[in-house]
Formats: structure tokens, C-alpha cells, sequence
């Protein structure tokens, strides 16, 4: 059956290549950062408009979303595609006040939403499939910027840092059943991969307190923050032979405000880092050790520390989703023949790199496999969508004949999909309690009145 829709879904799609390449080349001349893609949330949300859609926006917050009905009782697919772009200030062709460009194709994605409604919503396609699709532009999904996101989150106006956490606690995922989603890559012919998954990452922020306006040449009575950030790196280093090979483990950090001047004893030190790790559970307990690192570090030289761990992006975990990976396969081996796709979802297949797709398949099966297109290698200054038919249209086509294999036949094996599916949360709502959790701002040492310390990093 499968072949059937990925004919069907290429030749309608070409109906709309216009209207993609347009809205591709927009958004890559507007690039905008998390949650702030207005330009693109703007130009997209006209075209769906004007293509009948009537769309829900996220409110305050950019992206939006809308169901294609068929009419018959069935599962929700959602197909995803993400709004936002880098900062990759090296890239000739990025903003030259901002230094974002979209280097990681995510501009595709959007782009791509048009022509996936435009096909979906055609009637003679529509009367084969039962359910719903949610066509979602979602915002944020590159974890940069983090002070700014920071005072948004403080001010109340989200509640997590990245797109799509904050689209699931704002209930936008609500009755979706299942989400897909494609990630443009880098390769020589076009194809398909579809690996184990990505990593889980928690994104912290530590600031060291040590004694203000001590004379750096005087230092007996003074208790030095960036000695304290170093000693806590230096501890950490020490830990890595007890993170577990299998998981690989990345601890990496950045000092982003070392000290103010060199005449004066660094008072207030700050670490910016992220931990990563495959598997949820090691990347907790790894985490709890970096913390008790920066508490341990902070009462060796007798200074202050707060650990703010911010944000989690969880593990994809394409094994859980064997059904969905073996649908993706079959798609893209019609589209691009079977030697220009590649299947493997052992556990060392996995990436480094980590995603909040991951946080969506806590809770529903997820699958975001990678189109391999021409110039599309990410975060690299030569990233360049050097054929949009690959990039956008094919992207487009996949996708939209991945949906029809999924609610053909009423929802076979959509429901085949989430009944093999094992989720690590059995709500959003126990997702969002675990993400709060999670979250701390957490002053670690206290200094007792009986020259004691008390340390606290869990
Ligand atoms: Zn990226
Ligand atoms: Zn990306």
C-alpha cells in the first residue's frame, strides 16, 4: 500500500512547490530565534489562511497549530515542523545584526507545513483516511539565548524554555496521538536514516558568590569564585570514569563571566553548561553528581554557589517506536530507492545531539528521522539548501504519505504504533510535574553559625 502513497503524496505536492520555495526563501531571508519567529510565524499563518485554514495560534508566544478533519473517529497524527533559527555569526549568509541564519534547516520544515496541508486536505485523499492531522509550527527548539528565555520565564509569560515543552504544557498536544517530524541533514545523494535516537541534555546555569572588593594583590581574607568554578571543573573531570561508557555521557561547561577585573578578586563566577547522556535515568543520577561537584567545590573555598538546572530535553528513543521507524523506512524507500535509506535503531546509533522532540516522546510515540540533502549539513557555515526539491518538497511528501499509511485502513497501524509504544510518562500532565521536578534554582551550601556547612544539591 505503502508505494501507492508516496505516488500519490509526490504528485499532488508538486502542486504547491511554489508556494513552498517562496515561503522557503522568506523564512531563510527572516531568521528569527526561539520564540521570536513573529516574521515567520506571520508570513506562514497568511499562506494557511489563504489556503482556508483557520489556525490557532499559541497566543503570546509564536507558532500555531490546526487540524485536517476526515470526518471519521480515528487517531491524531501531528506533523510537526519548527520555526526558529542559530546564531552562527560565521555564516555569510546570516542577519549581520543578529548573527542568525537558519543553518539548521528548520526553515525546511516550516516551509514544507504548506504543501503537507495542501495535500492532506484533498478530499479524494481525505475519504481514505479516518482521525485527524495536526499541522503544528512549533517555536524554540534550539536551546540558545537562555538568559533572555530565562526573563521570559520569570516574567511568567512561559513556564519551560524550549518550543515544544511549553506547547505541551499550553495543551496544545492534547489528543495528538502520535507526532512525526523530518530533520534536513547533509549528504551526498538524497536519502533517508532513521537512528536509535538522540540524547537527553539538562541545560544548567551555576553562579559561584565569593567575597566582593578584596584587592586581588591582597588575598588572605578573601574567598576566590573563580578558584571555586575551577576546583568544581576539575571535580567534575574527575568523575568521568564513573559515567557509564554505554551512555555517552558529555559533562561541557563554559565560564561565561570569569571576574571583573584582574585588580580585584573574582567575586561572582559564572558556569554555563549542559550534561548529556542517553538514558534518563543515567543522565539524573550523572547530573546529581555534577551538582554535588559545584556544592563540594563551594565550601572548599568557602564561597556561595547556586545551581539552576533549567531545562531537560529527554532522550528519543527510536527502539520504543519500531512501528513508526519501519513506516518512515517503507516511505523512503519509494521515494529514494532502498540503498539511499538507511534503518538502525541499536542503542549505540544513537546522536549526541539532543532534541525537545524527545520530550514530546516522553509521553506519545515520536519519530524524527533525517533527510539527507544536498549543502543541509547543520551548524556549520557552509549549511546551504542547495536543492529546495529535496530539502522542502520531498520533506513535504514524506512526510504527508507517512500520515496516510499511518490512518489508512482505519488507523491500522496508527494504532499498531502506540500500542507497541511504551511511554516514560502516562500524561502530559505527570510530564509536567516530572519537568518541575527537575527544574531547581538552589542555593547548595549554607554556612551554619557553628562553622559548619550544610550542603544541599538534590
Ligand atoms: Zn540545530
Ligand atoms: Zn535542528
Amino acid at each position: 500500500m505503502n508505494h501507492k502513497w508516496s505516488e500519490i503524496v509526490l504528485k499532488k505536492i508538486y502542486e504547491y512547490q511554489t508556494l513552498m520555495f517562496e515561503a522557503e526563501r522568506y523564512i531563510w531571508a527572516h531568521p528569527e530565534t526561539g520564540f521570536k519567529e513573529w516574521e515567520a510565524h506571520s508570513y506562514l499563518k497568511e499562506k494557511f489562511n489563504h489556503m482556508g485554514f483557520d489556525v490557532t495560534e499559541a497566543g503570546d508566544i509564536t507558532g500555531f497549530f490546526f487540524d485536517i478533519d476526515t470526518g471519521k473517529s480515528g487517531p491524531t497524527v501531528a506533523i510537526l515542523g519548527e520555526l526558529d533559527a542559530l546564531i552562527l555569526p560565521e555564516h555569510p549568509e546570516c542577519n549581520p545584526e543578529t548573527g542568525a541564519v537558519h543553518a539548521c534547516g528548520h526553515h525546511c520544515q516550516s516551509s514544507s507545513l504548506l504543501g503537507i496541508a495542501g495535500v492532506l486536505s484533498k478530499p479524494d485523499v481525505l475519504a481514505k483516511l479516518c482521525g485527524k492531522i495536526r499541522i503544528m509550527a512549533v517555536p524554540a527548539e534550539e536551546l540558545i539565548g537562555l538568559g533572555e528565555r530565562v526573563q521570559m520565564k520569570n516574567s511568567g509569560k512561559i513556564k519551560y524554555i524550549s518550543g515544544k515543552s511549553e506547547f505541551m504544557r499550553r495543551g496544545h498536544f492534547d489528543g495528538v496521538d502520535i507526532a512525526i517530524m523530518l530533520h534536513s541533514t547533509g549528504g551526498e545523494a538524497p536519502g533517508l536514516g532513521i537512528i536509535g535516537g538522540t540524547s537527553g541534555l539538562v541545560a544548567k546555569r551555576i553562579v559561584f558568590e565569593g567575597s566582593k572588593n578584596v584587592a586581588g594583590a591582597r588575598p588572605l581574607n578573601g574567598n576566590n569564585a573563580l578558584y571555586a568554578a575551577q576546583t568544581a571543573m576539575s571535580a567534575i573531570n574527575a568523575l568521568r570514569e564513573t559515567f557509564p561508557h554505554e551512555h555517552n555521557v558529555r559533562v561541557q561547561s563554559i565560564i561565561a563571566e570569569g571576574g571583573e577585573s584582574v585588580q580585584l578578586m573574582p567575586s561572582e563566577v559564572v558556569i554555563e553548561s549542559n550534561v548529556r547522556a542517553y538514558g534518563y535515568d543515567v543522565l539524573k543520577s550523572v547530573n546529581d553528581k555534577v551538582n554535588r561537584a559545584y556544592a563540594g567545590a563551594a565550601v572548599s573555598l568557602g564561597t556561595k554557589v547556586t545551581i539552576e538546572d533549567i531545562e531537560i530535553y529527554m532522550p528519543e528513543n527510536n527502539s520504543n517506536n519500531k512501528e513508526l521507524a519501519d513506516i518512515a523506512y517503507e516511505v523512503g524507500c519509494d521515494m529514494f530507492g532502498k540503498e539511499n535509506v538507511r534503518l538502525n535503531l541499536d542503542w549505540g546509533r544513537r546522536s549526541p545531539g539532543a532534541t525537545d522532540m524527545g520530550n514530546v516522546g516522553s509521553v506519545i510515540p515520536t519519530i524524527q528521522p533525517h533527510l539527507m540533502s544536498p549543502g543541509c549539513d547543520n551548524h556549520v557555515p557552509e549549511f546551504r539548501v542547495e536543492s529546495p526539491e529535496y530539502a522542502v518538497l520531498y520533506h513535504g511528501a514524506v512526510l504527508a504519505a507517512m500520515a496516510c499509511v499511518l490512518l489508512e485502513n482505519g488507523g491500522e497501524r496508527a494504532k499498531k504504533v502506540i500500542s507497541g509504544y511504551t511511554p516514560i510518562f502516562s500524561s502530559i500532565k505527570e510530564y509536567c510535574d516530572e519537568m518541575d521536578k527537575i527544574y531547581r534554582l538552589k542555593k547548595a551550601v549554607e554556612y551554619n553559625d557553628d562553622g559548619s556547612a550544610t550542603l544541599t544539591w538534590i
